[in-house]
């Protein structure tokens, strides 16, 4: 039974029903996928053409990268360099389009004028990060999407407290956000990652479960939430690239990470 076949029958009986109701019925349907069911439903039916897969190349990346490749090669990558990443992650980048056969990744970095303008001496993360999020990513990331309707990320709810109730799907500035790995645990990405012998980034094993700009990455100690290293002492917790989101609450009966 396809996923398209599926939203037909939705659409069908949400005819038939209060918006409510038939919003819970499709979002049952949804967090029942598995997340590469879900990518491929997103891919295929619902955004074909239209849609972009945005990976940092960080230490979840693997996963979803290969979820991906295993629908359509070609699928756009858009990677965002901003131009002060660990070596180590432009070398994992290349390790893993190699590994995966990626066809289509795309290099996304800050406008030069713009940085020789506002941080010319590499330094702008330490007075204003949220400036310098905006210059290295949020701008170079909304110039490639142009033309895209939506966009796929690999964020998950385990790794803050901040994204504990991310849903699948969001409504981000027009576009449509998906997350397909919102509900996955880290011992999942870890099993999927042994199950097809994907690659770990370098920094994973120094204590880096996850990894950004070299100046805003820090390692995490035992029991600190992933995502505790980066910006570590300051209030920021998101790059600038998911905080627009006009998010939908996650339905009540979305199943807990296992
Ligand atoms: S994470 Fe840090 S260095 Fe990277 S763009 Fe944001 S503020 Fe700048």
């Amino acid at each position: 039974m396809s996923e398209a076949g599926d939203a037909d029958r939705i659409t069908e009986r949400a005819d038939l029903m209060g918006d409510a109701a038939a919003r819970a019925l499709i979002a049952e349907k949804l967090w029942a996928l598995d997340p590469q069911r879900l990518l491929r439903f997103a891919v295929e039916d619902l955004f074909p053409g239209g849609i972009a897969l945005v990976s940092s190349f960080g230490a979840d990346s693997a996963v979803l990268l290969h979820m991906a490749a295993q629908i359509d090669r070609a699928l756009p990558v858009l990677f965002i360099d901003t131009g002060v990443l660990f070596p180590e992650t432009l070398a994992y980048r290349d390790r893993l389009v190699e590994r995966l056969g990626l066809a289509d990744v795309r290099d996304v970095g800050p406008d030069p004028d713009a940085l020789a303008r506002e941080d010319p001496e590499t330094f702008l993360w330490s007075s204003d990060a949220d400036r310098c999020c905006a210059l290295r990513k949020v701008a170079p990331l909304e110039r490639a999407l142009g033309g895209f309707s939506a966009w796929i990320s690999g964020r998950k709810r385990f790794q803050a407290a901040t994204r504990a109730a991310l849903p699948l799907f969001e409504l981000d500035e027009g576009r449509v956000k998906v997350n397909p790995l919102a509900n996955w645990s880290a011992a999942q990405i870890s099993a999927y990652l042994d199950a097809h012998a994907l690659p770990r980034h370098e920094l994973v094993a120094q204590g880096y479960p996850s990894i950004g700009c070299v100046p805003c990455t820090s390692k995490v100690r035992p029991g600190e939430d992933a995502r505790a290293g980066r910006w570590r002492g300051r209030a920021k917790t998101e790059c600038g690239l998911h905080l627009r989101a006009d998010a939908e609450p996650a339905p009540q009966n979305a199943p807990a990470a296992r």
